[in-house]
């Protein structure tokens, strides 16, 4: 293979360092592939751009429109994946692998692609839970935004999954408006530059928005600023050394960090050998130990079992270990391929070397390399400590290849302090078919786990594994898994915004939010709402209606129409004996039927459907003889497309003294 000179991206041109350059070695053969550096970059001027060039532009977008250009660059990655599949195996990993990493890692663009156009809305501002009361007459009020943070993403990246790593964090940084300069680990910087690359060419990006180092990032963080994040992920090591550089501490830089992380899964105590919960576990933990050779930050390291199942746990997690096919990851029916370099190799024997002081070796042999040649492979490697409270290191040290160490645990108190030990891991896994068993380790365990899978024969079949960040869940976990949170849906987008409680007068709080708040204006007109297209309505359009009196026959009707013969509505004596009725009262569903005879405009037009109820509250009890009216309010509203988009309507149901019968935000699908 020709070797690859790669390149940064820095002010939107690519840059090449003319010294300096550091060699990498494919992990399959040892041969020389590339070659890297970054010497002479500037780092202040990237900042600099990203900073005046890129927050700015992608700022001006709204969340559907960031929105729809990660749909681009996921859509340019799925039509290029090929080159990024031969690339892929030169780090060792399987066809497999990849998947997890390039097809995963657009997977994830497009996840947050839809989240974004379906949750946020289609504006640059978010709001975030409801207006809050803050005085008696309602003109001064409380609301909480989210605005774009106006600095720079610093992504510095693992090895392990090149394409992956880097999509996971440009998805929600990206969403939320803020530009990235991207630092891939050395050691398969070739496959992510690659994918960045990919992503400049597909031309979707405004300028400034990505940049990219491919080598040390020299004095970049003297330049950090409170408007800037690190996202980091890697070693304990290099995250400490980074967190506690003084601009950091002095600017109060946001740093996310994903570490290293003692995983533990462990067999419940009802499942022992025979239970289909026994054999997923065995599974399982061979899955975690061979996918991508081991080198997962979720990996399981610490399978932990009943003391009676220990040894039937052993000898069935070794028969399934020695079918694994260890090889070229090119090669037919091969399974596990090589870990990313040899520095990696030597890394994992040195980490085994310091297990093996209290555990002992029951499969495998890290010293005898299972393919010949300059690669870097390694055999699966299964430990057992008998005496795990004695044997600190398996808690300890993490050997970031194919290695676990079973142990055995007494009782559910012991299970859940030795998963406890690993002092927070992003990822712990329980098998078991007894939700006590699972209630008991969630109460006693959740403190110290980003993520618990509990696994049982009737969700087996559709789960997506021990290993697998999503990027609708968070992803990191406490302490030593680094403290940080990424993904999890919006608030992956969250971390990169800053949120600020604005306090005001409803109106001007509206005008900001784009969303009508209760005590805000309503003007009215001569058009019916539903007359407009979502263009021409105005947030804060208000309908008021005429009113109609609900008597006791439209209650029996209604009640006898549909089968609602509620005591409440059909017995007084029962309804006056409640503690909340004074007498019979009309349906709740009657009301909000009567609410819409009394606010729709039938004929065919801008408004296509109903698309649901959110909120609804019923505040005050409407008795037979009482009358209602309605104001329908246009709250919130979103074009999607061409053809369509959805408005928010705030709906007060008040009676004829006008208290607030019932409330509740309608959704309806429009013409834009
Ligand atoms: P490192 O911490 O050495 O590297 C992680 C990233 O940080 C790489 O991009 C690396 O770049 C960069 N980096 C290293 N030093 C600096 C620095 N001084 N300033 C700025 N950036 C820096 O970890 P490795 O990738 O070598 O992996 C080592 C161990 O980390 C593994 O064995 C494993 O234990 C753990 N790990 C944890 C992961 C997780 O998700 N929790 C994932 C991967 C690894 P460069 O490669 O150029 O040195």
């Amino acid at each position: 293979m020709k070797t690859i000179n790669l390149l940064n991206y820095a002010k939107d041109g690519w840059y090449q360092a003319p010294d300096g350059l550091a060699e990498v070695q494919s992990a399959i053969t040892g041969e020389v592939i590339a070659t890297t550096g970054s010497q002479g970059l500037d780092f202040k001027a990237m900042m600099d751009h990203a900073r005046n060039v890129g927050g700015p532009a992608l700022r001006k977008m709204t969340f559907h429109e960031r929105a729809w250009m990660l749909k681009d660059l996921a859509n340019a990655i799925m039509a290029r994946k090929d080159e990024l599949y031969e690339l892929n195996y030169q780090t060792g990993a399987t066809r497999t692998d990849g998947w997890i990493d390039i097809e995963g890692g657009a997977g994830t663009l497009f996840s947050f692609s839809s989240k974004g156009r379906r949750e946020l809305p289609n504006q640059r501002i978010l709001i975030d839970g409801n207006m809050e009361m803050l005085s008696k007459g309602g003109t001064f009020v409380g609301q909480h935004v989210w605005t774009s943070l106006q600095g720079v993403a610093v992504h510095i990246n693992a090895f392990n999954f090149p394409v992956w790593g880097m999509l996971e964090k440009l998805g929600p940084t990206l969403l939320a408006g803020v530009p990235a300069i991207v630092k891939p680990a050395s050691a398969t910087g070739y496959l992510a530059e690659a994918a960045f690359r990919i992503m400049i060419e597909a031309g979707a990006l405004p300028p400034g928005a990505l940049q990219l180092i491919m080598g040390s990032t020299g004095d970049l963080f003297d330049h950090l600023t409170l408007q800037d994040v690190v996202s980091f992920t890697g070693s304990a090591q290099t995250a400490m050394k980074l967190q506690t550089h003084p601009v950091i501490a002095r600017e109060s830089v946001r740093f996310i960090a994903e570490r290293d992380s003692l995983n533990a899964s462990i067999l419940g105590p009802d499942a022992g050998p025979g239970t289909p919960e026994f054999d997923l576990f065995i599974k399982e933990v061979a899955r975690e130990m061979t996918v991508k050779a081991g080198q997962k930050c979720t990996a399981i390291r610490r399978a932990m079992a009943p003391a009676e199942h220990i040894d039937a746990v052993q000898e069935a997690l070794t028969a399934r270990l020695a079918k694994v096919k260890i090889g070229d990851p090119r090669e037919e029916g091969v399974t596990m391929g090589a870990l990313a370099s040899r520095d990696q190799l030597q890394a994992v024997r040195d980490a085994v070397a310091e297990l093996r002081k209290s555990a002992r070796i029951v499969a495998g042999n890290p010293d005898e390399p299972p393919v010949a040649g300059g690669g870097a492979f390694i055999t699966p490697i299964l430990l057992r400590s008998d005496d795990p409270w004695g044997s600190p290191a398996v808690h300890d040290v993490e050997p970031f290849g194919p290695v676990s160490t079973i142990m055995p645990y007494k009782d559910m108190d012991d299970a859940i302090a030795l998963a406890n030990r690993g002092m927070g891991s992003l990822a712990l896994s329980l098998f078991t078919f007894d939700s006590k068993v699972a209630e008991e380790f969630v109460l006693g365990s959740g403190a110290y786990h980003g993520r618990m899978m509990i696994l049982d024969r009737t969700s087996a079949k559709e789960s997506t594994g021990h290993g697998s960040p999503l990027p609708v869940l968070v992803h990191g976990g406490p302490g030593r898994a680094g403290g940080g949170e990424e993904m999890g849906g919006v608030r992956g987008v969250t971390h990169y915004m800053q949120r600020t409680a604005l306090q005001g007068a409803p109106e001007l709080l509206s005008k900001i939010v784009k969303q009508w708040l209760p005590g805000a204006e309503k003007p009215a007109g001569d058009v019916h709402p539903f007359r407009q297209r979502i263009s021409e309505l105005e947030v804060g359009y208000t309908l008021k209606t005429a009113s109609r009196t609900v008597t006791l026959e439209d209650v029996e009707h209604f009640a006898h129409f549909t089968g609602d013969t509620f005591y409440a509505h059909m017995d007084e004596e029962a309804a006056k004996a409640s503690p909340i009725f004074e007498g019979r009262v009309a349906h709740g569903y009657l009301i909000l039927s009567f609410a819409a005879g009394l606010f729709v405009e039938p004929a065919p037009g801008p408004v296509f459907a109903n698309t649901g109820l959110e909120n609804l509250r019923f505040l005050t009890p409407l008795y037979p003889g009482d009358s209602m009216r309605v104001e329908l309010t246009v709250k919130s509203k979103s074009i999607r497309d061409e053809e369509k988009g959805e408005v928010r309507w705030a709906v007060y149901i008040f009676n004829q003294r006008d208290e607030i019968v019932a409330t509740y935000d309608l959704l309806t699908m429009n013409r834009p």
